[in-house]
């Protein structure tokens, strides 16, 4: 999977190189990321990317020219074809069905906004997709790009060293996560529960599905009410 970033802050990105499922992708080349900075495509020569709202009002936002130049530029390298996607407050909402959407590309273009944002002709004319990763606003698109960028690299085969655990995830299989304890059995007068002990595997299934679904009731009873048990859950229910 390719990312190319369209950003003014490239070197955030060195985040994702910090250890963990998406460091390990980067170094063994299942992610690649490849980087265009709106600066070094600037014709002003003191390189700015930025200018005054026309109307007035506070804040800069980013200028057409390099914007545009630095999408092209990425564009040229992965082919005409290649998705561009604004990391954007009002973009369509993040979330699990999203990230699985988005990893069936094998390259993005990601366009991180700083400032106001990014002029509006941009957004029309160069940009295939708004995403938004919560309803808040960050001082930038890097983050989001990156939380997209780690989200999606779960997803990628070989990305984790057990693919199961990317399956039980929480919103994979619409539910949310069973809870997770390991060694020792007893700490501080608190135990793991027995079950987990003894080496049943239905019966680790059944109390993690159970589990999993009284979780969800308590804390996403939305998710609860779209959810469809699968031919598995019924059976391991059953028993
Ligand atoms: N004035 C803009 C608005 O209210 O819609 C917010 C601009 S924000 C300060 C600067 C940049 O951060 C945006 O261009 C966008 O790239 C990024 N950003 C902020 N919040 C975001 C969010 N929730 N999801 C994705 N990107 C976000």
């Amino acid at each position: 999977m390719q990312f190319g970033i369209v950003s003014l802050f490239p070197e955030m990105f060195t985040a994702l190189t910090h250890g963990g499922v998406t460091a390990r992708a980067i170094e063994c080349g299942l992610v690649q990321l490849h980087f265009w900075n709106p600066r070094d495509f600037s014709h002003d020569k003191h390189r700015r990317v930025d200018d005054r709202p026309y109307g007035g009002g506070p804040g800069m936002v980013m200028q057409v020219q390099p914007v545009r130049a630095a999408i092209q530029a990425a564009r040229a390298f992965y082919g005409a074809d290649a998705r561009v996607i604004y990391l954007s407050p009002q973009g369509r909402r993040l979330n699990q069905a999203g990230i699985t959407l988005l990893a069936r590309d094998s390259r993005l273009i990601l366009l991180a906004g700083r400032y106001e944002g990014i002029d509006e002709r941009v957004i029309q004319h160069d940009v295939d997709e708004e995403w938004s990763i919560g309803d808040y606003v960050l001082s930038g698109g890097e983050l989001a790009a990156m939380v997209l960028i780690d989200a999606v690299t779960r997803q990628l085969p070989g990305a984790l060293g057990d693919a199961q655990s990317a399956q039980e995830d929480s919103f994979c299989q619409g539910l949310l996560d069973y809870p997770h304890y390991s060694r020792p059995a007893c700490i501080d007068n608190q135990a793991v529960p027995d079950v987990l002990l003894n080496g049943h595997h239905a019966e680790i299934a059944r109390w993690r599905l159970k589990q999993a679904l009284g979780r969800t009731w308590l804390r996403r009873a939305d998710l609860l009410a779209k959810h469809v048990l699968t031919p598995t859950q019924q059976t391991l229910l059953a028993e």
